[in-house]
């Protein structure tokens, strides 16, 4: 008889198993044969045939993945490992170091040898549960729960490779461990090789895939442009777009956010082609699109992508912040505790947001790291974590902080007030002090111990911040297998969509569970690598 653990390996879903034979056993994969019922070619997709330039060269492939990230990498591991032959896989980036993937620290995971060891029991199914309830079903169930199964299975694949992974704490209080650190340095190129010599998977860098090539509604590859320019048709019989959502495209972030500044702390190559690419190809663009926030330190747009900067990490205190109006707006311990869900979101609705702190406050970090200076809270674990170390460069990258004109410095509250322009501040720190006093947030609920009064005679120290984020997550909307879909819920045969650009599978807010940003983009890529074997079988 199985037990859990052995189910839990063998990925079982609904009484299928999550395999290319599983899932044909199951009767799920006999949708893998063309879409004979596709409606005519949509608008777009014609659009997209007339805005094809000429090629200067066309590369054809059996299976062709466009992004060498996270979702790429396993999909390739997928469709080799399925015996498909002829994989390609075509990268923007200049080489497999230059991708978010390979910068990823930690991934989600329960059942696994790592959570066995320390005698959690914590399952699958109860991680999906979890997750599916915080995303309020706006997500495809079925990908979701499939995609949350495959999730140990990362684990052993990089196990496979020697990739040396350990558990890491339960830093967001979520009353389990789930996120497995990474011991690897340079993963993503230890990847490659093994995909190399293992089932020949090419790899072609700096080129960058523009449209998506249609013929009779199916989609036949993405036409490119590499380094030089050289306009090339990368043909195959199934395509991937793995290319890791929008971080890097400003204007399609205001198209979600509006005319707010969004720190992309990733690096440049997700510029939102793959979502482009798909709606090209006549795919829906779903409503549901969040950001995977930066939950290190918070971010500045004198700054930029910097995850160096201490100062940084004080808009996630737990202290005062406050809006570019001076008003309090959110629980500030979901930004201590939740900074990439339920407090990077709160940081979302406002234009600007604001730290302060006082002169005995800054020089107490010169000594202690802020989680001793409130007390070593125990409930607080990504304080301790990330917030304990002392700040000798203190003064020095204070007044740094100062001439790049993102932190202000004033003898009272009104003066740096004034500074920044916001009116209410004042108003606000009175009425949070007296809060702080009687021990009791009556606006947001906050705990106790992280209402640390403000106003002590001065000096004072005011922070500007804007949200950072590592990635977005959303794009067009996919089946359950990251096949793209139309508007009509039909089938866009031969193109598939996995990582954070898939549409259908993560929520806003991000979920509160670490590391699933990059587990669930390994899991829909092995999931989209095991159908695209079949489907070009
Ligand atoms: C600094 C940093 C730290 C992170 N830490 C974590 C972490 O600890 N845990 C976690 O879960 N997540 C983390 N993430 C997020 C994680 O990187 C993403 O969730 C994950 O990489 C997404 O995988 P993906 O395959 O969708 O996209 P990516 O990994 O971003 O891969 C996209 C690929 O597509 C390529 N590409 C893009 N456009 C094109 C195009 N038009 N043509 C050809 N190629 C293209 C890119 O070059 C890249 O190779 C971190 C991200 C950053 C930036």
């Amino acid at each position: 008889m199985d037990t859990p653990r052995d189910i839990s390996r063998r990925h079982f879903i609904e009484g299928g198993f999550v395999g290319a034979a599983g899932l044909m056993a199951a009767g799920l994969l006999s949708s893998c044969a063309s879409n004979q019922e596709a409606p005519a070619q949509q608008e777009a997709g014609d659009k997209a045939t007339t805005q094809l330039a000429t090629a200067d060269e066309t590369v054809e492939s059996n299976i062709l993945i466009v992004g060498s990230g996270a979702s790429g990498l396993m999909a390739a591991y997928e469709a080799g490992k399925a015996g498909a032959k002829d994989i390609l896989v075509i990268a923007n980036c200049p080489s497999i170091e230059a991708n978010n993937g390979n910068m990823v620290s930690g991934t989600a995971a329960v059942e696994t040898p790592y959570t066995e060891a320390i005698g959690q029991d914590y399952t699958s199914k109860q991680l999906f549960d979890r997750m599916i309830e915080f995303a309020h079903w706006t997500v495809n169930a079925r990908l979701l729960k499939t995609c949350v199964d495959l999730l140990p299975g990362n684990i052993d694949i990089f196990d496979e490779l020697g990739i040396e992974l350990s558990l890491g704490a339960d830093r967001y209080s979520i009353g389990f461990e789930e996120v497995h650190l990474f011991g690897t340095k340079n993963k993503s190129a230890i990847f490659q090789k093994f995909l190399e010599d293992t089932y020949g998977v090419q790899f072609r860098f700096s080129t960058e895939a523009q449209h998506a090539l249609m013929e009779n509604d199916t989609c036949v590859g993405v036409q490119a442009t590499d380094a030089d320019g050289k306009v090339i048709d990368f043909k195959a019989n199934a395509t991937l777009l793995a290319c890791g959502g929008y971080i890097a495209n400003p204007d399609m972030l205001k198209e979600v956010y509006g005319d707010m500044t969004i720190v992309a702390s990733s690096t440049e190559w997700q510029k939102g082609l793959g979502v482009t690419i798909a709606q090209e190809a006549g795919a829906f663009r779903e409503s549901t699109h969040g950001l995977g926030m930066n939950d290190i330190f918070g971010s500045t747009e004198e700054l930029g992508f910097n995850l160096g900067e201490p100062l940084l990490g004080i808009a996630f205190y737990g202290g005062l912040i406050v809006d570019e109006h001076g008003k309090r707006f959110m629980n500030e311990y979901m930004l201590a505790n939740a900074s990439m869900a339920g407090g990077g979101e709160a940081t979302l609705h406002v234009k600007q947001y604001y730290a302060i702190l006082s002169q005995r406050v800054v020089d107490a970090l010169k000594e202690q790291g802020y989680y001793q200076v409130i007390g070593s809270p125990e409930f607080w674990v990504s304080g301790q974590l990330l917030y304990s170390q002392p700040m000798p460069d203190l003064d020095t990258n204070l007044q740094n902080a100062i001439d790049l004109g993102w932190v202000y410095k004033g003898d009272s509250i009104a003066d740096v007030a004034a500074q920044a322009g916001l009116d209410e501040l004042e108003a606000t720190v009175e009425a949070y002090d007296q809060m702080a006093a009687a021990g009791e947030d009556t606006m947001f609920g906050k705990r106790a111990e992280m209402l640390v009064p403000v106003a002590d005679g001065g000096p004072y120290y005011l922070f500007k911040y804007n949200p950072g984020a590592f990635n977005t997550f959303g794009g067009c909307r996919t089946d359950e297998f990251t096949r793209a879909l139309r508007a009509d819920f039909s089938v866009i045969d031969g193109l598939y969509i996995a990582g954070v650009e898939n549409g259908s599978l993560y929520s806003r807010p991000y979920y509160d569970v670490g590391g699933t940003c990059s587990g669930l983009s390994y899991s829909s890529g092995r999931l989209a690598g095991m159908h695209m074997a079949e489907y070009v079988k």
